[in-house]
């Protein structure tokens, strides 16, 4: 590839409303533009890195077993309405209406098509283990789309679905999965960690969420320095976008608790249902908080958002502002605080999604629908909520737990039969008897990933991408190419050399001044480069240098294929 034939568009300025390091660099280095609220186009650079994302997944997916499949994006309300998702799944779900007034979505998730695809195509247990994964755009109606495709409304996902006749057959392909996502994410040369993602309701290992390690990331995670314990402590979120991101670990305090309530009380009086999505429930303040935390799965945000929605306009406040409506300190107001984790005890899931809900009326703060006193108790209530600080014990009481930010970029799931049941899905058994089957899913953030790896690998220059990532392996870099033939044709053999070797390459003749042209390439990430100057030339030489190194060397042209790629 050629620069000059390729669209490159770079720009020094950090975009205004760009917060995190990987959503200003990729704007800056021309991979993403923005055409509405959580939607892109990736250019051509782009899609060379989410490409290369997409291609480890999908030859780890098909180590493991699964096939490729392609589903529908825009799926029938039927099929929804068969899981009770149509209404459950709540604000994120995109509904859509055709000119005959049928009513579809843009699927946010494949459970109701894949067990609707599984229900018709499979009839004996001879079919089975199966597992499928597709490579998709997917769409959700997120509430807060921010940091570029970081969380995003429009994004690419991989998902997969595996269907077995027992629980043993689906806990081994949940192992073979785990352990794909690991090696995907070991190839792309990421720092992660896989953290359990629901121990409570389910039970034992039904869920792991892997996350990039980076202080941007929303969600922070448990883990103890004295066992192999790792948990996903799903975070309060600092909901004002002017709060301070991140609140330093010493400045967390325990919520003191002056009556507690289970969390039935809790979700009996508001009218939730606990249970599969709504871990626990949490209501702080004199004046009047909630903050409701539910387990971040497939089916989670949904009801979180329903509810939200439901509670109709509430406003997000600013820590202060609620420190000073409370008459407290912020340090005391503990999960509440912008970014605190959060777990749950009474044996629930250590994995909670919080998020509070605060309205402003003439009385300050309150829950806009909520009627103290009928609608829910007296405030002041706390119920099963606890922060989780640096130190505590390990709640498999091995070790201490130290507390670490991540981005969530994968997340496998034993769904078991909830699915198939709700569809009618089953196969005949060795005796000719119909079972529901047992299901897992399997989700990794496609686009996600692009922008979590530029997270942890960045610098006052730009992107570094690991290898894997990157666009390209090497750029060769031409200084001053109409002005000096022999130079230009140097660089073009070099660059063609590097590609019949199968080295991914791209030759910079854009005719640059050495000063922008040595930026962009840096700003871009380009592991490996190459200036063929018409000074090394009459030398012999050529500049070599990694984006990781200080310094560039001159070296003669046989040091420097063995150097390359
Ligand atoms: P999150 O907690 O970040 O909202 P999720 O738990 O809702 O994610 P899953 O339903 O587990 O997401 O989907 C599988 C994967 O899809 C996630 O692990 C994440 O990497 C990716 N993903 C989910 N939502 C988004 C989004 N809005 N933008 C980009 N990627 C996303
Ligand atoms: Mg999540
Ligand atoms: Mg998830
Ligand atoms: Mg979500």
């Amino acid at each position: 590839m050629r620069l000059s034939q390729f669209h490159l568009s770079t720009t020094r300025e950090t975009p205004a409303d760009a917060e995190v390091a990987s959503h200003q660099l990729m704007l800056r280095a021309g991979m993403i533009r923005k055409h509405a609220a959580g939607i892109y186009t990736w250019t051509p650079l782009g899609l060379r890195v989410l490409r290369r994302v997409e291609s480890v997944v999908r030859e780890e997916m098909e180590r493991a077993g699964a096939v490729e499949m392609l589903m529908p994006s825009i799926q029938p309300r039927e099929l929804w309405e068969e899981t009770g998702r149509w209404e459950k799944f709540g604000g994120q779900l995109l509904k859509l209406r055709d000119r005959k007034d049928g009513e579809f979505c843009y699927g946010p998730t494949h459970e109701e098509v894949v067990t609707d695809f599984a229900r018709n195509e499979l009839r004996s247990y001879k079919q089975l283990p199966l597992s499928v994964f597709q490579i998709q755009t997917k769409f959700r109606d997120e509430i807060r789309p921010r940091f570029g495709v970081m969380r995003a409304r429009e994004f690419l996902m991989k998902d997969a679905y595996s269907f077995h006749l027992d629980a043993e057959c689906l806990a081994r392909t949940y192992r073979v999965m785990y352990d794909a996502y690991t090696r995907i994410f070991e190839r792309l040369g990421l720092r992660f960690r896989a953290v359990a993602a629901d121990t409570g309701a389910i039970g034992g290992s039904a869920s792991h969420e892997f996350h990039v390690l980076a202080d941007s990331g929303e969600d922070a995670i448990a883990f103890s320095d004295g066992s192999d314990y790792a948990a996903n402590v799903e975070l309060a979120e600092a909901v004002a976008p002017s709060a301070p991101r991140g609140v330093p670990v010493e400045s967390m305090r325990r919520v003191d608790t002056p009556t507690q309530r289970t969390c039935e009380d809790v979700a009996a009086l508001m009218g939730i249902e606990l249970g599969r999505t709504v871990k626990s429930i949490a209501v702080i303040g004199k004046q009047g908080f909630v903050l409701v935390l539910v387990r971040g799965d497939h089916s989670v945000n949904e009801l979180k958002l329903a509810k939200l929605e439901g509670l109709a306009d509430y406003r997000l406040a600013s820590e202060a502002e609620i420190a000073e409506h409370l008459g407290s300190e912020p340090g005391f107001l503990g999960p509440v605080n912008t970014r605190l984790p959060v777990t749950v005890i009474a044996d629930r899931s250590v994995a909670a999604m919080a998020d509070f809900i605060v309205g402003a009326n003439e009385t300050g703060f309150h829950l806009a629908g909520v009627n103290w006193g009928r609608d829910l108790p007296e405030p002041g209530l706390v119920a099963d909520v606890r922060n989780v600080i640096e130190g505590d014990p390990s709640p498999d009481g091995k070790g201490r737990l130290s507390i670490a930010r991540g981005i969530e970029v994968g997340h496998v799931f034993q769904l078991g039969q909830t699915y198939a049941k709700a569809m009618g899905a089953t196969v005949l058994d060795h005796n000719g008897k119909a079972q529901v089957m047992h299901m897992g899913c399997y989700g990794i953030g496609v686009s996600r990933i692009v922008a979590a790896a530029i997270e942890q690998n960045n610098d006052g220059a730009g992107i570094s991408w690991p290898a894997p990532m990157a666009p390209w392996q090497v750029a060769v870099c031409v200084i001053n190419p109409k002005g000096a033939p022999e130079v230009e044709e140097a660089a073009a053999a070099l660059h063609a050399r590097l590609e019949d070797a199968g080295i991914s390459a791209v030759l910079d003749d854009r005719g640059l001044r050495p000063g922008p042209m040595l930026s962009d390439i840096e700003l871009i990430g380009i592991p490996q480069r190459v200036v063929v100057s018409e000074r090394g030339l009459a030398a012999g030489t050529y500049e070599y240098r990694e984006r990781n190194e200080p310094e560039s060397e001159s070296i003669a042209l046989e040091t420097l294929e063995q150097r390359l790629g």
